[in-house]
C-alpha cells in the first residue's frame, strides 16, 4: 500500500473540473497523471488561433461573479489572479439607441451601498404602472422562494411557475426571462424552477455570509488558455505530473477491493490508487455503453442529461462602438449580449476592435450557416448602435457550440451524481456533478473541491486499515 501523501491518481478529463482536480492533488504531493482525450487541454474554456488574428481567442465569452468561490481559489492557486478585471454587477440592458437601463450610483459612496443603490431600478423597472405592483411582488415571491429552495419545484419550468405566481409579461420582456436564461443558459419553459432559485439562493448566500463583491462581474483580461490552461499545465509539470493528451480513458480494471486502474484508448492500463473521472455526462454515456461502468446502475442518471447550446460571433471593427458597459444585454434582437472583448483585454490589436456577440440557449439560430448568422448578428448590432454603419467590418469568425452547458430541465437534480460512486477509489466532477450549482465554471471548480476532498477521505481511510 503506498502511503497517502504519494498516492498515484489519474484524474480523466482536462476541462476546469480535471485542471483544477488535478492541480489541487499534485499541490497536496500526489503523483498525477492528467488524461485528455482531445489534443489540446482546456475542455469547454479553451482558445484557438485565428488565421490574422494576433494572441488567441477564446470559444465564447466567459463570465464569472465575485462569488465563484472555488474559482478564485484555483485562479489564485495557479497564480492568475492578477489577469481578472473586476466590474460592476453586469445588469446592463439596452432597450435602444442610447437607451440602457444599468446601474446609477454616485461613486463616492461605500460598495456595498453604491452596488444596492445602483441596482433599486430593478426594484421599481421601467414597466407599465398597472403592472408595477404585480412586479413588486413578483420580486418578493422569488426572494422568498430563493431562502428556501422547494425541491417540488423541480416539477416546474421557471415558465410555468412565474405564471403561477403572477409575474407580469412587461417584467419577464424587460429583465426576468433575460436574467434566467443568462444564469442557467436555457429557456424559462425549459429550465427547472428548482435550479433558477437555487441558484439565487447561492448567489445571495455568498453575498450575505460577507462577501460584498458577490454579485460583481469578472472578466478574463487575457485569453482563457493564458488564465486557466497553460498556468495550470506548468503547474502540474513543475510538480511531477503526467499530462497525456489526444488520448481517452475508454474503460476502468475493477477488482473485488474496487478500482485498480485506468485503460487508455492507446491500449495502456494504468494502475492507480484512485481516479476521478470529470467528462461531461454525454462523454460519460460512452464509456458506460462500452465499458465496465455500464454494468453499475449508479450512473445511468447521467445518460439522461442533454446539452444545451451557445452561438457566438466575433466581430472586429476598424473603430469601437459606443458602449458604457464592458457587456450590454439587447432587446428585441437575434443576438442577446454583446461583449466589448478588447475593453475587457485592454489591449487594441491591428486587427480591429473586437466585439463577441452571443445567444445564449441559442436553439433558434444554433443550425444557422455561418454567413446567415453573421448577418443576423451584424443587423442586431446596427439596431442598437446605429453607429456601426460607419464603421468598416474587418473580420468575423462564428463559433456555435451545440453542447456548451448542461440543460437543467424539470427532474434534473434527480440526475446528478455525487462525487464518491459505489465503486472504491473511483470518483466523479464535472460541472454536471452534484454540486447544486448551474452549469458554469464555478460547478466545475466546486465539484473539483468535493471530489479532492472524496479522495483525501478515502485516501485517509485505506492508511488508517493499513495501519489498524
Ligand atoms: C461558449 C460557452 C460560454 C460559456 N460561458 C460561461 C460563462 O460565461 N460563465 C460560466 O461560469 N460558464 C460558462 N460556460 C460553461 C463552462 O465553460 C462549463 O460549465 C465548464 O467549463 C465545464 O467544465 P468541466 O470541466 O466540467 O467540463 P469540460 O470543460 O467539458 O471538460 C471535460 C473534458 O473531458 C474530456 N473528455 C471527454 N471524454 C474523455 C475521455 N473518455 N477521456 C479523457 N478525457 C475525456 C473532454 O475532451 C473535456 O476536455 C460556457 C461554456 C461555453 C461552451
Amino acid at each position: 500500500m503506498r502511503q497517502q501523501e504519494s498516492a498515484h491518481i489519474l484524474v480523466a478529463g482536462a476541462g476546469l473540473a480535471g485542471l483544477a482536480t488535478a492541480v489541487w492533488l499534485a499541490e497536496a504531493g500526489h503523483r498525477v497523471t492528467l488524461v485528455e482525450k482531445r489534443g489540446r487541454l482546456g475542455g469547454r474554456t479553451i482558445s484557438f488561433e485565428v488565421p490574422g488574428i494576433e494572441g488567441r481567442v477564446d470559444n465564447g465569452q466567459h463570465l464569472f461573479a465575485g462569488c465563484y468561490d472555488a474559482l478564485l481559489r484555483y485562479v489564485d492557486t495557479i497564480g492568475t489572479r492578477d489577469r481578472l478585471h473586476w466590474d460592476a454587477p453586469p445588469f446592463a440592458i439596452r432597450t435602444g439607441p442610447d437607451r440602457l437601463l444599468t446601474m446609477r450610483a454616485p461613486a463616492w459612496l461605500p460598495h456595498t451601498l453604491r452596488r444596492a443603490i445602483g441596482l433599486s431600478w430593478l426594484a421599481w423597472p421601467p414597466i407599465p404602472l398597472r403592472d408595477r405592483p404585480a412586479a413588486v411582488r413578483s420580486w418578493a415571491r422569488i426572494a422568498f422562494a430563493a431562502r428556501r429552495p422547494d425541491p417540488a419545484l423541480d416539477d416546474l419550468t421557471v415558465d410555468r411557475w412565474f405564471r403561477r405566481i403572477g409575474v407580469p409579461e412587461s417584467l419577464r420582456a424587460l429583465v426576468l426571462d433575460q436574467f434566467v436564461i443568462g444564469l442557467l443558459n436555457e429557456k424559462p419553459d425549459r429550465v427547472s424552477a428548482y435550479m433558477f432559485v437555487q441558484t439565487l439562493r447561492f448567489i445571495s448566500g455568498r453575498a450575505l455570509s460577507g462577501n460584498p463583491r458577490a454579485g460583481d462581474a469578472v472578466w478574463p483580461r487575457v485569453s482563457l488558455h493564458e488564465l486557466f490552461v497553460a498556468p495550470a499545465e506548468r503547474f502540474l509539470l513543475e510538480r511531477g505530473a503526467e499530462v497525456v493528451v489526444g488520448t481517452g480513458v475508454v474503460d476502468i480494471e475493477i477488482t473485488d477491493d474496487g478500482l485498480t486502474g485506468v485503460r487508455l484508448s492507446d491500449g495502456r492500463v494504468i494502475e492507480v490508487d484512485a481516479a476521478v473521472l470529470t467528462l461531461p455526462p454525454w462523454s460519460l454515456t460512452t464509456l458506460l455503453d462500452r465499458g465496465r461502468l455500464g454494468q453499475y446502475d449508479h450512473f445511468t442518471p447521467a445518460r439522461k442529461i442533454e446539452p444545451a447550446p451557445i452561438s457566438s460571433v466575433y466581430v472586429w471593427l476598424d473603430r469601437p462602438l459606443r458602449m458604457r458597459r464592458l457587456a450590454e444585454n439587447l432587446r428585441d434582437t437575434t443576438i442577446e449580449w454583446v461583449f466589448d472583448t478588447t475593453g475587457m483585454h485592454g489591449v487594441e490589436t491591428e486587427a480591429g476592435h473586437c466585439y463577441s456577440l452571443a445567444v445564449s440557449a441559442s436553439w433558434d439560430v444554433v443550425h444557422l450557416p455561418n454567413a446567415e448568422f453573421t448577418a443576423a448578428a451584424l443587423e442586431s448590432l446596427a439596431k442598437h448602435y446605429p453607429e456601426v454603419g460607419q464603421a468598416q467590418v474587418l473580420r468575423t469568425h462564428v463559433i456555435h457550440q451545440p453542447q456548451a452547458t448542461f440543460s437543467a430541465q424539470p427532474g434534473f437534480d434527480a440526475l446528478r451524481l455525487p462525487q464518491r460512486t459505489p465503486i472504491d477509489g473511483l470518483f466523479l466532477a464535472g460541472d454536471w456533478t452534484r454540486t447544486g450549482l448551474p452549469s458554469t465554471m464555478e460547478a466545475a471548480a466546486e465539484s473539483a473541491v468535493l471530489a479532492v476532498d472524496a479522495v483525501r477521505e478515502f485516501l485517509g481511510a485505506r492508511v488508517g486499515a493499513a495501519e489498524g
